[in-house]
């Protein structure tokens, strides 16, 4: 295999999400909170490409400081078929993505990777990262060294919440973004609630479902 580029932190070495850990490797893993951007961490606006219409939702980066001081790592994952449908180019999620990054920064509220998945199934061929897929989360786990089973997916849609199914994590629906609208369609067992500063009360004070 070809090297690669080095990520930050160095690439850690084990077994892939979803399979067994082993145990030389499994106190290596860190536990990550995976965020949805749009509606959940920002205010939705339908196919966001201006960075100027870049607004966080109130209480966002509150909720990102407390998470990250009890050491969740902090992860967007975000659908971004925007791309794949030509309503809007790479660059220019890139210019929004690179403005979230700005506010959060200022805020001294840093998310610690963003992953984004461009393609539509109907704009192109079918792909393994968009959401409810878990292409993103398994890309995230293994550069960042992270444990699934033991990680938060915090969401304004079920399809953000779906792939702690598969990796044996804990979803939260956001009732910001399209929240309400989803609500009906939540599969049991997962909470929903206001806004994200409640899904990291919810994560820290521990009153989630069992796993
Ligand atoms: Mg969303």
């Amino acid at each position: 295999m070809a090297d690669g580029p080095t990520p930050p932190g160095g690439r850690i070495p084990g077994p892939g999400p979803g399979e067994v850990p082993g145990e030389r490797h499994s106190r290596d893993l860190r536990p990550a909170v995976f965020l949805d951007r749009d509606g959940t961490l920002v205010v939705e606006h339908e196919y966001l490409a201006d960075p100027g219409e870049v607004e966080l939702v109130p209480g966002a980066t509150e909720a990102l400081r407390a998470l990250r001081r009890r050491g969740y790592v902090l992860v967007v994952t975000t659908n971004q078929s925007g791309i794949a449908r030509g309503y809007y180019t790479e660059a220019d999620y890139r210019a929004v993505a690179a403005r979230i990054e700005d506010l959060l920064d200022r805020a001294g509220a840093p998310v610690d990777a963003t992953y984004f998945c461009p393609h539509h199934p109907e704009f192109g061929e079918p792909c393994a990262c968009r959401k409810p897929g878990t292409g993103m989360h398994r890309e995230a786990s293994r550069e960042l060294g992270l444990a699934p089973e033991r990680s938060w997916f915090v969401g304004d849609k079920v399809k953000d919440v779906l792939p702690a199914r598969a990796l044996g994590g804990r979803g939260i629906l956001v009732l910001t973004g399209f929240g309400r609208d989803e609500e009906d369609r939540l599969p049991e067992g997962v909470p929903a609630v206001r806004d994200l500063a409640e899904a990291a009360r919810v994560i820290l004070e521990g009153v989630g479902p069992s796993p």
